[in-house]
Formats: C-alpha cells, structure tokens, sequence
C-alpha cells in the first residue's frame, strides 16, 4: 500500500509490510524457506555483494518475509528501519554490543527484565564494562550516575513487576547531552501504546515473544530505528554475531501482528476494570497499575503512553502463603511466566521466578511476598474477575 505511514494506525496495523511476492498475487506474504540465494552471474553477485544490486544473498544478512515484518514494526514503532531477531535477548545483547566496549559506562533501570540486566553483570562485565543499576523512575538517579564515558542508557517502562514508570523525555535529553544513546526496552506497552521515538528516544526494543506476536508460540524480538548510522552500526553487529530471525518464525509473527492493536485494546479495557476490582478487594492491599489514579505517576502515564496497557501488580493479604493460594486456585488464568497473550497469565515472583533471590536483593527489586503479577488477556472480563475473586476468598 502507497503512503502507509499517512494511514491510522489501525491500517497501519492491517497493512503495514510489503508484500515481497510478486509472482502470484498472494495474499499473504510467501515464506522464503531457504538460506541462500542464487546468482545469475558472477557479476550479479559481486553488485549484491557491493550493494549495487538489492537482491538478497543469504538468508543470515536477509531474507524477505523478514524484511516485511521488519517494515511492518518499523512503520508501527514510527521508525524509517527494523531488525529482526531470534529472541528479545539476541535484541537486548545486540546493542550491548554495539555501543559498549572496553572502559564505557552503562546505565539501565534497576528493576529491568531480568536477564537484560544478568547478561550485563555476569558476561558484559568479563570485557570491562562499568555498569549501573538505579531507579530510573526518579530522574535525578540518571543525571547523578551519567559520565563522561556513559555510552548507553537503557530503559523498561513500565517496568517489570513494580510497574514504576521512567520519563522517556528526560533520559533522552541527558543521553543526548552526554553523547550516549538512549534505548527503551517498550515490550510491555507495544508499539500501539507508547511510541519512544516520539519522545527523543534512539532504538525502541521489543520482546515479540510477547504482544506483538500475541500468541504463546514465538520467540522473537526487534529493534526499530529512526537514524540510519546506528541502524548500520547495529545491523553489521547483528550480521555477525548471528542472532537473526528464521524466516518461518518471522512470517508467523507477522501473523500475530496483523491483530496487535485488536488484542491489546481489549486486554487493556479488561485491564482497567480488574484493576479496579483488585484495588476495592478487601484481600488485597494494594494495586499497581499505570490507569488507577493511585499510581503514583499517574500523570506520566498520560503524558507518555497512549494507553495503561494490560500489566498489574498487586499485593495480597498473606504474604508468601496468600500469593500461593492464588497460584494453586486459579482456574481461568493459567500459572505461566511470559506476557502480553490473548490468554490471561498469572505468576508470583517470591514463590516463583524469584524464590531464590535473598531478601535484600527483594527488597530492593520492589519483589514483596504477596505480590502477584497479572498479564491480563482478551477473554471475558467478567471470567477474569470471578476466577481471581474465588482465589481471593480462599485467602
Ligand atoms: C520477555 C522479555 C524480554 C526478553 O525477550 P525473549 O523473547 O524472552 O528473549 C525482554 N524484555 C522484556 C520486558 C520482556 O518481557
């Protein structure tokens, strides 16, 4: 389609992508299963190779079902260029090693999805990387931690599980004004919620495992840009290193994003309403999530997101032991890490994921014991809510 970036994003979303096949008219996109691709000449091969000649030569450096969906983000996130990759960690580790080397300085939000900040402490540290982790969601935390050598900034907002939010805007105004890069990791809002580039950021990150796939069955991730030297900076990076998507995989992404804006809104109206339900549950304590007006940053939320998204934290009554009655009386909502599915998946940390983790290290990470962690999904609200208010009285 001619001008897809003057449509609506629901067009976009439809739309979005061209469709390599030239042939046949087919309707959806052909999966080019294959991992190399022919020459008629040498000649012909020496301009692929020099960039002469667009054509593909590999399916490694590209392949053309990914270069649809890779548009298709592109144009979603209001970027100009996208990268494919296996996993939202080959994402993450790609510009790690890309902007940081030996002697520079990073800084990333402390409560970040897990191995985002793992890959950084046990491996990027072997190569001397100087590293901090801080609470993002209050600024004054980034301007006293930047340095001269600060080459990268690395956000997740909201962020995982404490929902705190971190001022897009504000990053990106000290990043810039140090000569670093500011990367947003936006897996929990999708590019139909919050769009980074609007607000100075430089690479927007995507866990597709997650809403834009939507499904429960892919793992992939992306990285979109706006700015053609770090695209290329990345992109010879990624090449190399390997972790690029599979074109089957991409195709069945893209797949999923054809019904991104569908899903999420949906799982955002439920959202809001199961929020509102936790908050006035005499069983639960407290509730995070970035639509309550309770939510301490409220206000941010408006100002950056185009929606609150279907995420929420609560605290139970109980401690560790209410935060397993839930687990072990949900009936609806199925007891699985992961996020953003059509499906509504329920998990808490002190008992699950970070039951090894020592208390300070908890406490600090904003992990308390009865907190239960919700990805709310598309089924009838009303379900939700009954299912987790049976789970509560047994409390
Ligand atoms: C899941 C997730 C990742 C990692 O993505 P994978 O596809 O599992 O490698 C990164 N960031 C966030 C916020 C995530 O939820």
């Amino acid at each position: 389609m001619k001008n897809i970036k003057s449509k609506k994003l629901d067009t976009q979303v439809a739309h979005a992508g061209t469709n390599p096949d030239k042939t046949y008219g087919s309707v959806a996109p052909p999966i080019y299963q294959t991992s190399t691709f022919k020459f008629d000449s040498a000649e012909e091969g020496a301009k692929r190779f020099s960039g002469e000649d667009p054509g593909y030569i590999y399916t490694r450096l590209g392949n053309p079902t990914t270069a649809t969906l890779q548009e298709a983000v592109a144009t979603l996130e209001k970027g100009t260029d996208a990268l494919a990759t296996s996993s939202g960690m080959a994402a993450v580790s790609t510009i790690y090693m890309t902007f940081l080397e030996v002697g520079a300085h990073f800084i990333c939000s402390e409560a970040v999805y897990g191995p985002s900040r793992v890959v950084m402490e046990k491996e990027f540290s072997r190569f001397g990387v100087e590293f901090d982790f801080v609470d993002t969601s209050n600024i004054k935390n980034v301007k006293n931690t930047i340095k001269p050598n600060t080459k990268l900034i690395f956000i997740e907002t909201p962020a995982n599980p404490t929902i705190k939010l971190t001022d897009i805007k504000a990053c990106a105004d000290i990043a810039h004004s140090n000569g670093a890069v500011l990367a947003v990791d936006n897996t929990f809002m999708s590019p139909i919620l919050q769009n980074p580039f609007d607000f100075g950021a430089d690479i927007v990150m995507h866990s597709m495992t997650k809403s834009i796939n939507g499904h429960s069955d892919v793992v992939s991730g992306i990285l979109v840009f706006n700015n053609q030297k770090l695209l290329m900076r990345t992109r010879n990076v990624l090449l190399n290193l390997g972790g690029t998507i599979d074109p089957h995989q991409a195709w069945l992404v893209l797949r999923g994003l054809r019904t991104l804006s569908l899903r999420v809104l949906k799982a955002q109206e439920n959202a809001q309403i199961i929020a509102e339900f936790l908050e006035n549950h005499s069983k639960v304590e407290w509730v995070r999530y970035p639509g309550l007006p309770s939510h301490p940053q409220y206000e941010l939320a408006k100002k950056q997101m185009h929606g609150f998204g279907s995420m929420i934290s609560f605290e139970v009554q109980g401690g560790v032991d209410g935060g397993r009655t839930i687990m072990n009386n949900v009936e609806l909502a199925t007891l699985a890490v992961s996020l953003g599915g059509y499906e509504t998946l329920i998990q808490h940390p002190a008992s699950m994921t970070h039951s090894a983790m020592n208390k300070q290290d908890k406490i600090d990470a904003g992990i308390t014991d009865g907190l239960v962690r919700i990805s709310i999904g598309c089924e009838d609200v009303q379900d939700i809510q009954d299912d987790l208010d049976n789970c509560l009285r047994k409390i």
